[in-house]
């Protein structure tokens, strides 16, 4: 059977060179196993014949039972159409080609029964089909074939080489009766008794041409089910392998500067949810095995407290801690906050950026070799080769998602045993999604914010209201309050984005000649940014007007309203990490969101979603389903999402189940050794030789 399905596509009957060669280059499809594994879209039901007499105006996806009376052709302004007298026993109507005339008139023919299937017009008391999908009812009986009908996949050039819907259904017939259909079980029998799967034949027979709705489920499940957990068996395997094999700091010791820093500094309560993490990350790190975690956590969570006092216990253990965050401002802004936070204990942090100086830069690097630095911050800059720790024990990376897994892989490598990996994002990425993205690593999630925010009122507001919004503006800022003010900025039209917010810096200095006014864009040198940065923290300056550099992890608490210019040209994602930047006092904070009155259907929804929604997981769901995975993700990642049945957003819930399965078996037989499993390490190597796993994981 094996044989037979690894056959090329071009042997089977009706294929052939030429058709081969499209099937390959427009499908994929190299092999009869290709062709079985690809999925319809959607299935036409087909269990209902329709009378003529039953026709309703305008009806798609009927079929009937009728015979061709009579031919016409009927002149009209340009060309000519073909039309067909077709009668059952309830009445007539007619069936219209406008192209084809020929091929029509030479092979279909007169007085025979033939199941029709189409769209229906009604015009002046008569109804038409225009170009109906036909087939002599003598061989509707005696095709293999059942009463839902697949629609497969298409595009042009298939249509345009004859491979039509029907050719394809005919050619996976072919190959279902070849090859017998005897798939061998893939999976073991507990998890096919508990979740009452039907069988891998079964499932591939009925996902093309199923009785009726409930075996279509059935089968879809099953696939669906095993192409994720075969993902998922292979990404926790990497886990567990990658936990056997890497050796790992152990840090066993809780100490003088964890403990001193929780019983004397620490400036609030933690959350439970921040309590947990840091039990999490604590116990990673005591475990022999090199941590890999990415904490999640909704702007405003509080994960800065959480690194730190991650980083204490590798400084109590011996050893240095450094953390990366993606910008120079986000970079500085963590090395202030830090030293602040750690100003009464002897902790030593060093900041490294590339507008540090040379003379600092070479001191930096010293006393990084010699350990005289405990905790270094810093952009990519701590990347470079020249930057080598005396112990690195720690790295912790902001914002995940700016950095790439290259650059995770380049902080593995500052220290002879690698050093633990926290990353962490303020992106929420859907749980089901993180877990397919990042099966590698370990996720912790923060999902409470600190006691007391109120959450932020988020309003819609049209451009032709501008006035009432400054008026808004000017009352905030009579409380003492600050507002940021922020204009796209997108690649593409940077020299024109450019203008835009140059434009609107000019207006809002001519309307708020009182006030100071900072800007901030990424033209400008880092030391100016910084600068300006600064003067808006000490609230020298009222307003904020800058691009999106300030969307990562800015922290101004004293900062109460958030307007974001022509809105509708942000992602969701990107539009929720703007609004975090306000709502970190005690202070009502306020997100306004400007757009022009012509707006899509996406950006409506978007719009709705923020004025309606204050949680970040929740919004990257709508995301997700709005942008697809990819998008939201970056192209790098989006390989991970070339599914064949199943989708990463709808299907959620079988990817969880099928995650807990992959796990649960593979906590009880590592090496899928045990005799009741055999079904799974078979199934497993023959995707890891055929490589089809690695389509999905790169
Ligand atoms: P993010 O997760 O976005 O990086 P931060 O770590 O910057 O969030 O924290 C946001 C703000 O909340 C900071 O001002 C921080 O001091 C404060 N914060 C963090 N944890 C708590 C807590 N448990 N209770 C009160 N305030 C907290
Ligand atoms: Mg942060």
């Amino acid at each position: 059977m094996q044989n037979v399905l690894h056959t090329p596509i071009e042997y089977l009957k009706g294929v052939g060179p030429n058709r081969g060669e499209t099937l390959r280059k427009e499908l994929g499809i190299h092999t009869y196993m290709d062709l079985i594994n690809f999925f319809p879209n959607r299935h036409i039901d087909k269990t209902r014949f329709y009378k003529i007499n039953e026709l309703q105006r305008n009806s798609s996806d009927v079929q009937l039972v009728g015979k061709i009376v009579h031919f016409k052709t009927v002149e009209q302004k340009r060309g000519k159409r073909l039309v067909a007298d077709f009668i059952d026993e309830t009445g007539r109507m007619e069936l219209v080609w406008f192209r084809g005339h020929k091929w029509v008139r030479e092979n279909l023919k007169l007085n025979v029964p033939y199941v029709i299937f189409g769209k229906t017009n009604w015009f002046n008391g008569v109804f038409s089909m225009p170009h109906p999908e036909m087939e002599l009812l003598a061989d509707y009986k005696k095709n293999l074939r059942t009463a839902m009908q697949p629609v497969y996949p298409s595009t042009e050039l298939l249509q345009k080489k004859g491979i039509t819907n029907r050719a394809i259904m005919k050619l996976i017939q072919e190959v279902m009766k070849q090859s017998g259909l005897r798939f061998g079980e893939t999976l073991n029998q507990e998890i096919v008794q508990e979740l009452n799967l039907i069988s891998k034949s079964e499932a591939i027979f009925n996902v093309h041409f199923p009785k009726n709705q409930e075996l279509l489920a059935k089968a879809q499940f099953r696939l669906k089910f095993e192409e994720l957990f075969f993902i998922q068996l292979q990404l926790i395997r990497k886990n567990l392998l990658h936990k056997r094999k890497i050796k790992g700091l152990i840090f066993e010791e809780i100490g003088e500067n964890f403990n001193r820093f929780y019983k004397e500094h620490l400036p609030f309560e933690l959350t439970g949810a921040q309590k947990r993490v840091i039990k999490e990350i604590r116990s990673d790190l005591g475990s022999g095995a090199q941590m890999n975690r990415l904490l999640q956590g909704d702007v405003g969570s509080g994960k800065t407290i959480v690194a730190l006092m991650s980083m204490f216990m590798a400084l109590d253990n011996g050893f240095q801690a450094c953390l990366m965050a993606p910008t120079e401002i986000l970079s500085v802004q963590h090395y202030n906050g830090l030293s602040e936070l750690c100003k009464e204990l002897n902790t030593s942090i060093y900041l490294l950026t590339g507008s540090t100086k040379t003379s600092d830069r070479k001191e930096i690097h010293e006393k990084l070799e010699n350990g005289e630095i405990d905790i270094l911050i810093g952009t990519h800059a701590l990347l470079e080769d020249k930057v080598k720790f005396q112990n690195l024990g720690l790295a912790i990376i902001d914002e995940q998602h700016r950095f790439g897994v290259a650059q995770r892989a380049k902080l593995w490598k500052k220290n002879s045993i690698p050093p633990h990996i926290l990353v962490m994002t303020a992106t929420p990425i859907p749980r089901t999604l993180a877990m397919s993205l990042y099966g590698d690593l370990d996720i912790s999630v923060i999902d409470e914010l600190p006691p007391g925010r109120k959450p932020i009122k988020t309003v819609h507001r049209f451009d032709s209201n501008r006035l009432k919004v400054f008026r808004f503006i000017k009352e905030e800022i009579m409380k003492g309050r600050q507002v940021y003010i922020v204009y796209p900025l997108i690649q593409e039209s940077e020299k024109m984005d450019y203008k835009d917010l140059m434009d609107g810096y000019e207006s809002i200095a001519r309307e708020f000649p009182d006030y100071q006014i900072s800007i901030v864009h990424g033209q400008m040198k880092p030391a100016d940014k910084d600068y300006e940065m600064d003067r808006f923290l000490r609230k020298e300056t009222q307003i904020m007007v800058a691009t999106t550099v300030i969307e990562v992890g800015v922290n101004v608490p004293n900062a109460s309203v958030m307007i974001i210019e022509s809105a509708e040209r942000f992602g969701l994602s990107q539009l929720h990490q703007l609004r975090g930047r306000v709502g970190r006092g005690a202070e009502q904070s306020y997100c306004i969101l400007m757009t022009g009155h012509k707006l899509s259907e996406d950006s409506k929804t978007r719009l709705q979603t923020m004025t309606s929604n204050n949680d970040g997981f929740q919004i990257a769901e709508v995301d997700l389903k709005l942008r697809g995975p990819g998008d939201l993700m970056g192209t790098q990642q989006s390989g991970v999402l070339n599914l064949k049945i199943a989708d990463i957003v709808k299907d959620n819930s079988i990817l969880s189940t099928a995650r807990w399965y992959a796990s649960k078996i593979l906590k009880e037989d590592p090496d899928l050794s045990d005799e009741k499993n055999r079904h799974i390490r078979n199934a497993f190597a023959r995707l890891m030789k055929d490589r089809t796993i690695w389509n999905y994981i790169s």
